[in-house]
């Protein structure tokens, strides 16, 4: 049975249990990217955000359907498709395949729909016509306007009032529209734009109708669980409850998300203020387990600030867990029985790490104790070992371990598939971040062996040179229980 959920729902502005309309199953909806640039590390945020409770909910028991849309009819798109001279559908899909990429780098998992707006043209035109019927909409000239007094609700998610948003607005934007609130439904055609034959003339979806009816599409017309970036709280996803709660005449979604900005010297990462890292340089660098791990390691609600510190402490935890796993499948089972407190312990890890994830989500709070784990079965069994010693757990104990790996590896992607490829890139992120002129691998490898020498000749004081050395030039050696030598950049 699935494991009940406490969320902070911004609509009430609390933590409340999360109850889907149908037990065990969620339908789930993320608002995601425009597809016009490659995307930034805050972006990443948001999507890597939406990736953990999409593990989440699996790993605690739910099934999922879980849309997330790439925004490929913009503004922003054709406005750079114009300054290059291309076709901005062309353009749009083209960044589509470098986020899905990205994506991949960042070990997601894949959504269960992932609509586009040039594909979702009938439900939208078919949401703005029913907008009109029902007399919440109307045209002028080719236009269409959602007209935002005629819902009432408005402001229900954001907590604004209709009176202060309409007295912010003195200047009296656009003539057409009756209220200085209302927003475009669909705009008309312009040179040099894509556009879709609609009962209003050529033209194109304003943004916020998109999510209104591919949610509707894929999901039905009431949803459990809305998430986007804070930024998105206000006007986007009020549109989206008055669109869709006008047109289907029924609560659009039990529970809203959001996660906090990634900032970048205590301003927002964005391409318009310029301070941005994109993922695709970052991953180059230093692999997408890092900035995963990095967008992982602070609450979604919880503002975080880019620094060399987060990626540092990213870069250093990764390790511990991945040296951990490699001594753990190293182990062998034996018979005899395990140490009944150790095992205990072990089970209730788990538990409380699911604990953890089913309260509002807390990722750090599940890893730190997946950390303790790691920290007593390090202490209890892989430290005390001589060389070349096998380490011998009970089948009970090594399932029980094996189980909170799996967990922390299915619920929020942290455990990586090939340990030994992690640690190596891990070597090499280490590199990159302190900068120093290190000593190439061949060297390092080369060294490593002549010390294996000088130790097989007993010769103590060579070893012990070589080690400093290697120390000197930023490389720590660990001399594992099986007699190999493995070494990483301090
Ligand atoms: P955009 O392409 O700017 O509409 O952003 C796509 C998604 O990324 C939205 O959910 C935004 O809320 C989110 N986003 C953009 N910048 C940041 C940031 N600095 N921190 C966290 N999320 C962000
Ligand atoms: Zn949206």
């Amino acid at each position: 049975m699935a494991k009940t959920i406490r969320l902070f729902n911004n609509l009430v502005r609390s933590k409340e249990n999360f109850i889907p309309q149908k037990a065990g199953e969620v339908l789930f909806y993320s608002c995601g990217p425009t597809t016009y640039d490659f995307l930034h590390v805050g972006n990443a945020r948001a999507l890597v955000v939406g990736d953990l409770f999409h593990r989440a909910f699996k790993a605690l028991g739910y099934k999922v359907n879980f849309v997330r849309n790439f925004t490929d009819v913009d503004d922003k798109i054709i406005e750079r498709a114009n300054e290059l001279g291309v076709d901005s559908l062309a353009h749009s899909s083209r960044f589509i395949d470098e986020c899905l990429t990205d994506m991949n780098s960042l070990g997601m998992i894949p959504a269960t729909h992932t609509p586009k707006v040039s594909e979702t043209m009938n439900e939208i035109i078919e949401m703005i016509g029913s907008l009109i019927q029902k007399d919440k909409a109307y045209v002028e000239e080719g236009e269409v306007f959602f007209h935002v007094p005629g819902f009432s609700d408005y402001g229900k998610l954001s907590k604004k009032k209709l009176e202060e948003l309409q007295h912010g607005k003195r200047v009296q934007v656009d003539q057409k529209k009756k209220n200085s609130s209302d927003f475009v439904l669909w705009k008309p055609a312009k040179e040099g734009e894509p556009s879709w034959d609609s009962p209003w003339g050529k033209g194109r979806p304003g943004w916020h109708i998109e999510c209104s009816a591919m949610a509707k599409k894929f999901l039905g017309k009431t949803i459990d669980l809305h998430h986007g970036g804070v930024d998105l709280m206000f006007p986007h996803h009020e549109n989206e409850i008055a669109q869709s709660e006008c047109a289907n005449e029924c609560e659009f979604s039990k529970h809203w998300c959001h996660n906090e900005f990634l900032n970048f010297g205590h301003e927002k990462m964005s391409k318009s203020l310029g301070n941005v890292v994109t993922i695709r340089s970052f991953v180059e660098s230093f692999g997408g387990e890092v900035l995963r791990h990095v967008l992982s390691s602070v609450h979604y609600r919880s503002k975080m600030d880019w620094s060399q510190e987060v990626i540092e402490k990213a870069i250093g935890e990764i390790e511990r867990i991945h040296l951990f796993v490699e001594t753990f499948t190293k182990t062998k089972q034996g018979d005899h029985p395990a140490n009944q407190s150790h095992l205990e312990e072990v089970v209730s890890f788990l538990k409380r790490m699911e604990d953890e994830l089913s309260d509002d989500f807390n990722v750090p709070g599940a890893l730190s104790i997946f950390f303790s784990m790691i920290r007593m079965i390090n202490r209890e069994y892989f430290g005390v070992l001589k060389d070349g010693e096998d380490i011998i757990l009970s089948s009970d104990l090594r399932q029980s371990i094996f189980k909170v790996v799996d967990f922390v590896k299915q619920s929020t992607g942290l455990v990586h598939e090939n340990t030994s490829e992690v640690l190596q890139k891990i070597k090499m992120a280490k590199k990159t971040l302190s900068g120093v002129e290190a000593l190439s691998e061949e060297e390092i490898e080369a060294l490593i062996e002549e010390r294996k020498n000088a130790r097989v000749d007993k010769d103590w004081a060579k070893s012990d040179m070589i080690r400093d050395r290697l120390k000197d030039k930023g490389v720590i050696l660990r001399d594992n229980p099986d007699g190999t030598v493995s070494w990483t950049f301090k």
